[in-house]
């Protein structure tokens, strides 16, 4: 199926079925794209009560391997805004390691990015079975903004200055 239109833009076939479906999954669809949880390979939660605060929320914990670095950095659950604390020390361009805070294990990885500095795609799934590809996605590249949520593997909404259904 093409879900691309002439453009280049993203189309949606069926919107008020993948936002049912983004719902299911813990996701809210309203103003903002609003991530509750997300698991590493082996079923751990991500979003924690006691991680950094985004508008009130809290965020997404991943432990972040650079070359010669690694910090614990929480991204903000709220995926139309690409707001972050930690990862000072990691430069502009630099290839990460996206870890699971709990076991250590790599997030997989999904698919390339196409920016400049030939990031991949690593995914945090939305389910506790990571083989269903449903997820969250981001670039491996500090300071690459790209991002999408994926339905079975199938992108349904990607960032472009704002994560579009
Ligand atoms: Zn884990
Ligand atoms: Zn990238």
């Amino acid at each position: 199926m093409d879900h691309f239109d002439e453009e280049g833009k993203l189309k949606i076939p069926d919107k008020p079925t993948i936002v049912n479906e983004l719902e299911k999954r813990g996701l809210e669809c309203d103003k903002n794209l609003h991530v509750k949880q997300v698991y590493c390979p082996n079923g751990h939660e991500m979003i924690m009560p006691d991680n950094a605060k985004f508008d009130g929320m809290p965020g997404i914990k991943l432990f972040l391997k650079g070359e010669n670095k690694e910090e614990i950095v929480y991204i903000s659950p709220f995926l139309n805004k690409r707001h972050r604390t930690g990862g000072d020390d990691f430069g502009h361009g630099d290839k990460l390691e996206v870890r699971c805070p709990v076991c250590d294990v790599k997030m997989p990885v999904i698919g390339p990015c196409d920016c400049q500095w030939n990031g991949e795609y690593v995914m945090l799934s939305l389910d506790k079975d990571p083989t269903n590809r449903n997820a969250v996605c981001f670039c491996d590249i500090w300071g690459c903004p790209k991002g999408d949520v994926r339905l079975a593997g199938e992108v349904v909404a990607e960032y472009i200055r704002d994560y579009r259904l």
